[in-house]
């Protein structure tokens, strides 16, 4: 098994390839673990840059992004924050779930997604000019009803979106078998089981099983789980909590394994 391999759904690669040529950031969206990360880092590979992943949430600073001075044995000196490392080195900077950071902090990013793709750092008094193999992606998904945080319009016209979705069932099993080693009929069978709980989102309201949930339960079954067990404990016991529904969702699953 390749490490970073990925399974294109759409034209999500030739777009990235794009965006990276024209030197403009990218932001993709979607379900949670539908493959967006996976996306980053198999473009890192095929373009030959490293990857910085900053997983955003509602503490971030911009300090936390950029850097700060920090005391280091009497000295004073400045240590740069991912985000700065990513534009020295000219690397990918991947902000995952970017929906969660302070708008404030988010601030900074301005000057580089824009014709300027300058980095200013003003406590250090530095301006960092992004080499042309800087990239910034972020993601967010943005039907996750529970989320009340929405990014500012101003912000998301800064980037080319591309929508990302769970791959078609046939591709989503090829995935199964490649990330873990279960036979083809394994594989289509839990694809089954999570499209049958997808397709009845209006009844649950709860985020869909996603591919990520789906390669846990087939490592669990390469690794000797029976399919419903595997389908239990990695698919439906996440889900919800709620007895009546874990065992409407039980079902379900039943019905396809
Ligand atoms: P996201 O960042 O959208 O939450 P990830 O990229 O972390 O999701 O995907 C979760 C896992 O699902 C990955 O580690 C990988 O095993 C698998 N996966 C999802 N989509 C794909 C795909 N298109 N090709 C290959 N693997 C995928």
């Amino acid at each position: 098994m390749k490490n970073n391999y990925y399974h294109e759904n759409k034209n999500e690669i030739t777009l990235f390839k794009m965006a990276a040529e024209q030197r403009v950031p990218l932001m993709l969206t979607g379900p949670t673990g539908c493959g967006k990360t996976r996306l980053v880092e198999h473009m890192g590979d095929v373009l030959g840059r490293e990857v910085i992943t900053i997983s955003c949430h509602d503490d971030l600073t911009s300090s936390d992004l950029v850097g700060r001075f920090m005391v280091t044995g009497g000295d004073v000196i400045w240590s740069d924050g991912p985000l700065t490392k990513a534009v020295k080195e000219g690397a990918i900077c991947y902000m995952d779930e970017v929906v969660e950071a302070r708008h404030d902090s988010l601030a900074v990013l301005h000057s580089l997604t824009d014709h300027r793709r300058t980095l200013y750092l003003d406590r250090a008094g530095e301006t960092i000019p992004a080499p042309d193999t800087f990239m910034l992606v972020c993601s967010y998904n943005p039907a996750y009803r529970s989320s009340l945080k929405e990014l500012k319009p101003s912000f998301r016209q800064r980037f080319v979106t591309v929508a990302i979705d769970y791959l078609p069932a046939d591709r989503e099993a090829e995935v199964l078998v490649n990330e873990a080693d279960i036979s083809l009929p394994v594989a289509e069978r839990l694809v089954k089981c999570a499209n049958s709980i997808r397709n009845a989102d209006d009844v649950f309201h709860f985020e869909p099983p996603s591919t990520r949930v789906l390669v846990t339960a087939a490592k669990m079954i390469a690794s000797g789980a029976s399919e419903l067990e595997a389908t239990e404990v990695c698919v439906l016991a996440p889900l919800s909590s709620d007895g009546a529904i874990a065992s409407g969702l039980a079902e379900l699953a039943a019905a396809h394994l």
